[in-house]
């Protein structure tokens, strides 16, 4: 048994949003961000079993892909120093000119950090083949077991039942896969994409489902704000908005484009009338230490 110290999952909470644009429904916020400053939210949940898997065939080096400010890479050199494997972390884009936040993070939790070129980055399974005796995890923490961890991440919200929407940000589509293994037949699962345009998203998410969902899910792909890694400054008004607003602390990557895309289908009635929605703050907030410090109101 592993004890994990630091991680408080007693205190993620669920925050009631209260908002003229709700109308008659209700948003109700699962604070999975609470859980730990820095490896906060649903990367925890994902890497669960690969750590479980790589102990109990006795590996003693776990390797993955990320990038210089990935919540995977960080949350994934913390897991492990918990667990007492070791870590590397394959970094694209080269030597960076100084380390990022994330990446002094991850070596501070005992990662050693390997910088790989893009062209190298995307040709993974040379460098994978290259390194057999580490037990591997895919970049972001996509696959099966990584969802099947997610998909206990919505044992932590009391009174499951009373939601219609679970909605959620979306990268691999690995977390979503799991909340919609966890979700309830009458409930609709709902992921919008922080990427541009990454269309293989539902596929993907269906190869994880070992099981046909009892209800639809679907992607929405028009709130990526310009991209995976853009930050418009509409973007930064809005995270800014809602720390005044529900003093809700959103990331640039995920969660505020997610939330953004909350209000606007709401706005576009895509959402029946006293829906109950749930949403998953997916935690990530320390990507935001990569703008120039006083952009956002909070850290
Ligand atoms: C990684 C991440 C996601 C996306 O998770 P996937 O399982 O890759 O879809 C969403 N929100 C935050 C904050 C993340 O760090």
């Amino acid at each position: 048994m592993i004890t994990y110290a630091e991680l408080s999952p007693q205190s993620v909470n669920i925050q009631p949003i209260d908002a003229p644009w709700l109308l008659n429904s209700r948003l109700d916020v699962l604070r999975l961000d609470k859980l730990h400053a820095i490896v906060s939210g649903n990367k925890w949940y994902k890497l669960k079993y690969y750590l479980a898997n790589a102990i109990q065939i006795g590996a003693n080096t776990l390797a993955t892909f990320g990038g210089a400010y990935s919540n995977h890479i960080v949350a994934t050199a913390y897991a492990c120093n918990m667990a007492g494997l070791k870590s590397i972390g394959f970094i694209r884009g080269g030597e960076a000119d100084s380390l990022t936040h994330t990446l002094v993070a991850a070596q501070g939790y005992g990662m050693q950090l390997e910088y790989i070129t893009r062209t190298a980055y995307k040709n993974k399974e040379e460098i994978r083949s290259q390194h057999p005796q580490y037990f591997w995890v895919n970049e972001g923490g996509y696959g099966t077991d990584g969802a099947l961890g997610a998909s206990e991440i919505l044992s932590l919200v009391p009174d499951m039942e009373k939601y219609t929407h679970i909605i959620a940000a979306v990268g691999t589509g690995t977390m979503l896969a799991g909340l919609i293994r966890a979700s309830r037949p009458h409930q609709q699962v709902i992921g919008i994409s922080s990427m541009k345009g990454n269309h293989s998203l539902e596929n993907e998410i269906s190869n994880l489902l070992e099981i046909t969902p009892s209800a639809p899910f679907m992607i929405s792909h028009d709130y990526h704000f310009g991209g995976y890694g853009s930050t418009p400054p509409e973007l930064i008004g809005y995270i800014t908005e809602c720390w005044h607003n529900y003093g809700l602390p959103l990331d640039i990557i995920y969660t505020s484009k997610a939330f953004y895309g909350i209000q606007d289908m709401m706005g576009k009635g895509v959402f029946p009338p006293e829906s109950n929605l749930l949403f998953i703050h997916s935690g990530g907030l320390q990507g935001n230490l990569s703008l120039n410090p006083g952009r956002l109101p909070f850290s």
